[in-house]
């Protein structure tokens, strides 16, 4: 049974050619999916009788296993959600006051393994299947949704995208893994966000962060050239190997040139830099000097992530009074620097803190993680 969540524009209509139907098919199709939202295909109402039949004998439409789903205090919602095998990933939305932003995973696990984070720690599980990548978008704008429609009483049939009153405005690859290693599925799951008859978001609405996979920086750049963030960390090679050990395959000499090649297409005129703040390691006034002569013909802005700590790390958190003069020393040389804000921790929805936490806490309630590695969103 094929999941339409995992097909993007080409993919269904190529699906439909082969069960018979025209290619304004998939439009209409894709339409119900992403846009009216619909799980069923008995409620894909202007369809002919005997091609609902059609797809319900061919295909499905299956979205994320739910294993928990927590609101914070400040609004920020989480959902754990299992991806077989004893895996789960997470994803987060992050509410405010002019745009709703979701934060996805592409992988179960990274192999990428930087010293600071909570997934690297955990290993390479598998890469997320497009469906598992678009059904994170679908399934926070359902559910955000049916939370509206049970305070105004309206049915669940509008489409709600098509008329721009999704809940989720902004996409943010950010959660657990590195989005291009899974070049393909996230490839195909961009072309969904911002397709028209999906969910079209523009393409300064769509984040993708790397920790520097040099080529598919290139590839990307050509095939769906969303904004871009790259975990930069380090200001210096020799500090970049030991925090970031894929710095060792592609340092930043390479990593800066090709993120200078992606702002020819990208959609915004900067790349933003982000910057974990991790004490006595990164995070001295020389390492601000040292940085902002790194990057000073690249236009660029600075996001400073104070460390979120998880257990059995080796890092600690930078005092309050170094980021800020971290953030100084970069603003005082000419960038735009922001010190990403700490949301939803009271449900350790915040960068790098599930991890740990989730496990445990998985593995007493849930118990769906016999001995593995599971999840995390930074
Ligand atoms: N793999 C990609 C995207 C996911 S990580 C990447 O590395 O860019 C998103 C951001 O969270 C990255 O900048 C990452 O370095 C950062 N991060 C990882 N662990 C963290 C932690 N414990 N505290 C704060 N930020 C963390
Ligand atoms: Fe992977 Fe990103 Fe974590 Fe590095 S920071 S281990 S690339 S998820």
């Amino acid at each position: 049974m094929t999941n339409l969540l995992d097909l993007d524009a080409t993919g269904l209509v190529n699906f439909l050619a082969d069960l018979g139907e025209k290619p304004f098919r998939a439009k209409q199709v894709s339409r119900w999916l992403h846009q009216r939202l619909v799980g069923d295909f008995g409620a894909m109402t202007d369809l002919s009788k005997s091609l609902r039949e059609k797809l319900a004998a061919a295909a499905q439409i299956r979205g994320p296993v739910v294993v928990s789903d927590t609101t914070a205090a400040d609004g920020t919602r989480k959902w754990l959600l299992d991806v077989s095998g004893g895996n789960a990933v997470e994803m987060v939305y992050i509410p405010e006051d002019d745009r709703g932003t979701l934060c996805i995973s592409s992988q179960a696990g990274c192999a990428l393994d930087c010293a600071f984070c909570s997934t690297g720690k955990q290993g390479f599980n598998r890469n997320l299947a497009t469906a598992e990548i678009v059904g994170q978008l679908w399934h926070a704008n359902r559910a955000l949704l049916a939370d509206d429609v049970s305070a105004d009483g309206a049915p669940m049939t509008a489409p709600w995208v098509e008329q721009g009153r999704a809940p989720i405005t902004n996409v943010v690859m950010m959660g657990m893994g590195e989005p291009l290693a899974n070049y393909d599925n996230v490839l195909s799951a961009l072309t969904v966000f911002l397709d028209d008859n999906a969910y079209g978001l523009s393409r300064r609405r769509v984040t993708l962060s790397t920790s520097g996979l040099v080529p598919a920086m290139d590839r990307l750049r050509d095939d769906c050239p969303v904004a871009l963030a790259v975990s930069l960390h380090a200001g210096n090679d020799a500090l970049r190997d030991r925090l970031v050990p894929i710095n060792r395959k592609y340092p930043l000499a390479q990593l800066l040139a090709a993120s200078l090649r992606y702002l020819d297409r990208a959609p915004r005129d900067f790349v933003t830099f982000e910057y974990v703040m991790l004490d006595g390691i990164n995070d001295s006034p020389l390492h601000a000097r040292e940085l902002a002569a790194l990057v000073r013909d690249i236009p660029c802005k600075f996001n400073l992530i104070p460390w979120n700590p998880f257990p059995g790390a080796e890092f600690r958190t930078s005092p309050r009074a170094r980021i800020l003069a971290f953030q100084k020393a970069l603003m005082d040389a000419g960038f735009v620097t922001t010190i990403r804000k700490t949301r939803g921790d009271d449900i350790d929805a915040a960068c790098g803190q599930l991890a740990g936490r989730v496990q445990d806490r998985t593995k007493r309630r849930v118990r769906i993680h016999p001995a593995s590695a599971s999840p995390a969103v930074h």
